[in-house]
């Protein structure tokens, strides 16, 4: 079931208040037009009725396709430091629905889903192109850990990820660093396809694909970023 509730947000451009409709849950075999909505970029993206600019609410959001086995709880980007705790926070919400203690069916459901965690819409909508384009999104954070250590780095920040954004007409990999803040990226570059199977075929990746995937936060930035520690409430 897609959970939207109705909140009086102000505008942080204008500060002009008014109600905006929120999601805490998508379903997207029932909401396909929501899967579509993130992976055009036009989910939770309002217009200010005072002074007509463009703002995305962040997703605080867990999203299920059980068409696709797919389960992803989505956080602000500014909670990326944290993904530690937010990984066993997303396992234990995980578990809760679908776990031990959950009622058979659900039971049942759960070990046809595949949970993730991710940060920002654009963490989202990444993992949705990896069903879209049938890619091992661990095969993925792979190639991105490769091109990391081959081509400059400059772009490593603490407020942008490299994402995968397209497939060009040739089938390589469209990929960008892109802003945590505006979602955009400058700087294009274009991965030939087939060295996702080279990847998937060399025992040399086994022990970071290993680490990548002991935990349902599926991204290169484990390995790159040591977690920061939550601070007690
Ligand atoms: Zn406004």
């Amino acid at each position: 079931m897609s959970l939207l509730h109705t909140e009086t947000l102000p505008c942080p451009f204008c500060g002009a208040e008014a109600e905006r409709e929120i999601a805490n849950s998508v379903a997207a075999v029932r909401r396909p037009d929501l899967r579509a909505a993130i992976l055009d970029g036009s989910f939770q993206k309002i217009v200010c009725d005072s002074c007509g600019k463009t703002f995305r609410i962040n997703p605080t959001l867990t999203y299920m396709d059980t068409g696709r086995g797919t389960w992803i709880l989505t956080l602000p980007c500014d909670k990326r430091p944290l993904w530690d705790s937010f990984e066993s926070g997303a396992l234990s919400i995980f578990n809760d629905s679908f776990g031990a203690n959950a009622p058979p069916a659900a039971r049942g459901l759960g070990k046809r889903l595949r949970p993730r965690v991710t940060f920002g819409w654009t963490g989202l909508r990444e993992k949705l192109l990896c069903e879209e384009y049938a890619i091992d999104d661990t095969t993925l954070e792979l190639l991105k850990l490769l091109l990391l250590r081959t081509t400059e780095a400059g772009n490593l920040t603490e407020n942008a990820a490299l994402r995968l954004i397209a497939r060009n007409e040739a089938g390589d990999l469209v990929m960008a660093w892109l802003s945590d803040a505006t979602e955009g990226g400058t700087e294009i570059i274009e991965v030939p396809a087939s060295l996702l199977a080279d990847i998937a075929g060399d025992k040399a990746w086994d022990a970071a694909r290993a680490e990548l995937s002991n935990g349902p936060f599926v991204d290169a930035g484990k390995l790159l970023v040591s977690p920061e520690l939550p601070i007690p409430a």
